[in-house]
């Protein structure tokens, strides 16, 4: 799959110019391959271009996939909506989680982690521009919830995670990112340093320079690795 291959020397070689054009190292971004939507063998493909760390909506069709490439050792990240009755398959089968937005959901990950697993990331899912339309905790209810979820034992909270309305131009893409860095650190002020969130789960095939320029350690890229989705399937 030449095409994949080029997709993705191309999405790298965006990241690490970001990541250099705001003096950071390329080594402190994580990318998340979204393949929600993706057959099992595009995936496959993927890794075999050097990608580990896969990022699934629909837990169904992840599980799916998960099984049939589980002799690959790839590192699942969950960003989809979570309903709390599929949170055990969640969390027997993901290392990741980056859209817990009620503290029950994280309660019950926490609950249901197989013991023999080390403890599950988790981001706090952020309605960052406050839209009716998308899920997410509002800054303050974040601000609440975090001293719940900190004294959970088989999670553990790594930070948060946004997905701002569609702004042109990197300059507007960068203020809700802004924020989100903003929320992080007054989350962590009162923190001991164990506790501290390290995480910020931001940037999309559209707007990924904007989050790495806003300290961005997690971007979640989909469109551009694998190409349009089809239109039914968002
Ligand atoms: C689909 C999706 C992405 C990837 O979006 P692209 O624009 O295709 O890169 C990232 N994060 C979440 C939560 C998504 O649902």
């Amino acid at each position: 799959m030449p095409d994949l291959q080029e997709r993705i020397d191309k999405v790298r070689l965006r990241l690490l110019s970001a990541a250099t054009k705001c003096g950071r190292s390329k080594a402190e971004i994580m990318l998340v391959a979204v393949s929600k939507t993706r057959s099992a063998d595009a995936i496959r493909h993927a890794a075999n271009n050097g990608l580990h760390h896969f990022g699934e909506n629909y837990l169904q069709e992840a599980l799916e996939k998960i099984d049939t490439l589980k002799s690959l050792g790839l590192d699942w990240h969950f960003i989809g909506p979570i309903q709390s009755n599929k949170t055990r398959q969640i969390a027997e089968n993901f290392s990741w989680v980056h859209s817990v937005d009620r503290v029950k959901i994280a309660q019950r990950l926490s609950d249901q982690r197989p013991s023999d697993m080390p403890p599950l990331n988790v981001c706090l899912q952020i309605n960052i521009d406050n839209e009716t339309t998308k899920a997410g905790l509002s800054p303050d209810q974040a601000l609440l919830a975090t001293k719940n979820i900190l004294d959970l034992p088989n999670i553990k909270l790594r930070g948060l995670m946004a997905i701002p309305a569609v702004r042109q131009g990197q300059q507007a893409q960068q203020k809700p990112f802004s924020k989100l860095q903003q929320l992080m650190d007054e989350i962590n002020r009162p923190l001991d340093k164990s506790e501290k969130l390290d995480t910020l789960s931001m940037g999309m095939s559209g707007d990924l320079e904007a989050a790495i320029f806003e300290n961005a350690t997690i971007i979640r890229v989909g469109t551009d690795i694998f190409g349009p989705r089809s239109v039914k399937q968002q």
